[in-house]
């Protein structure tokens, strides 16, 4: 099995953003990004650092906009605010989210424009309309290694597992827009090893360590391993057992290294398409 380098993804989006990025502030415009936190989580704190890393490396403004226990409508005014914020292009909101907030509702007051981690329901429903729009850059993370890849997603069957609205749907209906024939799995799916051991790219967005193993994988399938589990020693697992599926599969993006990398990239990809809009 070999293991997809998304660090390397991650850099080659990363020159081609950067470019992008400088032609802009070129023209007058500074590609900004606002970051909201609405929680002093330590592992929310270190994905935040993670963003604000990469967007200096590749000349985004990052702004981040750290509330502490807000309240929901605290938290939406903020969002309401940076909407309508002319210097602002890009908007997204980190979890975990007030007690009873969902992540579509606190979504909604961020204008589609500038939503480029796809948490607007408007948003999701462009996507599953096939319109232009931001998918969450998890999902469009997804598709974005396979294409690097240069995997012919046309015909191929494509098992999802998990239906989030910002990981598994909007993931599946990427890969739906590529002609692939996509099966979504989720956690009352029957016989989940047998459905995913007919898959030619699997792709596991689910949040439990190492739940995938040798009886999931049909012979050199391509597998995307989304999950990012937290280990007591303080690492990181995936929802893929890559020992186990060693012997079987194609291909693996590795966690840490895999979708992570590529993401974060992906959301300075958007800011700077999304600050291009809004300048021309
Ligand atoms: P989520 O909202 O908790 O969704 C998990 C999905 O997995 C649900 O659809 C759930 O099914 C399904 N599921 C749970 N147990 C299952 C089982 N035993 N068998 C099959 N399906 C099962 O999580 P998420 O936000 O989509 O995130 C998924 C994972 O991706 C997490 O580990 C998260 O940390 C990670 N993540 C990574 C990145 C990155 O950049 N690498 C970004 C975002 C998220 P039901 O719908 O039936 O409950």
């Amino acid at each position: 099995m070999r293991n997809i380098d998304g660090r390397a993804m991650g850099k080659a989006i990363g020159a081609e953003v950067t470019t992008a990025a400088a032609k802009l502030e070129a023209e007058g415009t500074s590609p900004t990004l606002a970051v909201v936190v609405p929680t002093n989580d330590e592992a929310t704190a270190w994905y935040v650092r993670s963003i604000q890393r990469t967007a200096a490396r590749v000349g985004v403004n990052c702004r981040i906009e750290q509330l502490s226990s807000p309240s929901v409508g605290e938290l939406t005014a903020v969002l309401d605010r940076l909407s309508l914020d002319e210097t602002v292009h890009g908007v997204i909101c980190q979890t975990p989210l007030p007690e009873g907030a969902t992540l579509a509702q606190v979504g909604e007051h961020i204008v589609p424009r500038k939503d480029v981690d796809g948490a607007n329901p408007v948003s999701l429903g462009r996507l599953a309309a096939g319109m232009d729009t931001f998918a969450p850059a998890t999902a469009a993370a997804v598709l974005e290694i396979l294409k690097r890849e240069n995997l012919d997603l046309s015909g191929k069957h494509v098992v999802v597992i998990g239906r989030s609205n910002v990981v598994g749907k909007p993931a599946a209906l990427l890969l739906l827009a590529e002609n692939a024939t996509v099966t979504v799995c989720h956690s009352r799916t029957r016989d989940l090893a047998e459905v995913c051991a007919r898959a030619d790219v699997l792709v596991a967005a689910v949040g439990r360590a190492e739940m995938i193993t040798g009886a999931h994988i049909k012979p050199g399938a391509v597998v995307v391993d989304v999950g990012t589990n937290p280990t007591d020693d303080g690492g990181l697992v995936g929802d893929v057992d890559a020992d186990a599926i060693a012997e079987r599969a194609g291909a693996l993006t590795p966690v840490p290294g895999g979708v992570g990398p590529v993401t974060t990239m992906l959301l300075m990809r958007h800011t700077v398409d999304a600050a291009a809009r809004q300048s021309g």
